[in-house]
């Protein structure tokens, strides 16, 4: 099976076990083809100057785990993908650990475009400007958990929460065209850059091992 194909199965299979007739008629991968249009349009934010392309986000669109980072890296931009080099081999070990192969995940950032800075890591208002289309992919996707790369991911999405690693929040979607209400579990992870072999210390490890944890958890409980 081309691996396209074994994504559209993992995709029917969530799908038909979890969600309502409205997915059937493709509502969702919809809703994502026209914010991912509206974002390779947008000059909203700065980051337009900097980004030679928009990276809006991949993966299975029906998945029960999203994985949200700050910003695209200079790497990414470059690549036009999300989680190249070292940060991506160590976010591939971490939902290894999961259990979870590609096609059982989304990859997407709180803002879609290469902001200038070092790491990626977007100023305040540039989250701000990206906020809509976030939430127009939470709200499509409506993922069971959002794995938080890193503090500053967190505290935007649940404001009230501890800064400690493992943290659950939670983010909620109002009632809309979308569908019904609708919360999702949100849990806080130290970020695949700053855990890379011989960069990352102790504490950061055991952050991320309560972190998989809690997710671990999260996502096992409502199979069983
Ligand atoms: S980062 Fe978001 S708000 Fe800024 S230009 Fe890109 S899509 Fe628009």
């Amino acid at each position: 099976m081309r691996r396209a194909e074994a994504v559209e199965a993992v995709a029917d299979a969530e799908f038909l076990e979890n969600y309502t007739p409205a997915v059937i008629t493709g509502a969702v991968t919809t809703r994502l083809k026209i914010l991912q249009h509206d974002a390779e349009a947008c000059t909203d934010c700065s980051s337009w100057k900097y980004r030679k392309q928009v990276l809006f986000g991949r993966g299975n669109p029906y998945a029960k785990l999203m994985v949200l980072s700050d910003g695209p890296s200079p790497g990414d931009d470059e690549e036009g993908d999300l989680f190249t080099g070292e940060p991506g081999t160590t976010l591939d070990k971490m939902l290894a650990a999961l259990g979870l192969i590609d096609g059982e995940y989304y990859l997407c950032n709180t803002v879609k475009c290469y902001c200038g800075s070092p790491d990626g890591a977007p100023p305040q208002e540039f989250v701000e400007e990206c906020r809509g289309l976030l939430h127009g992919q939470i709200s499509s996707i409506r993922p069971r958990v959002i794995l938080a790369m890193g503090f500053p991911v967190f505290i935007d999405l649940c404001p009230e929460a501890q800064r400690e690693w493992g943290q659950l929040g939670s983010y909620s979607v109002p009632e809309s065209e979308q569908g019904a209400e609708y919360t999702a579990a949100v849990v806080v992870c130290p970020h695949p850059r700053s855990v890379r072999p011989g960069t990352g210390d102790e504490t950061l490890r055991r952050g991320v091992g309560r972190a998989l944890g809690v997710v671990k958890r999260l996502l096992g409980g409502q199979n069983d």
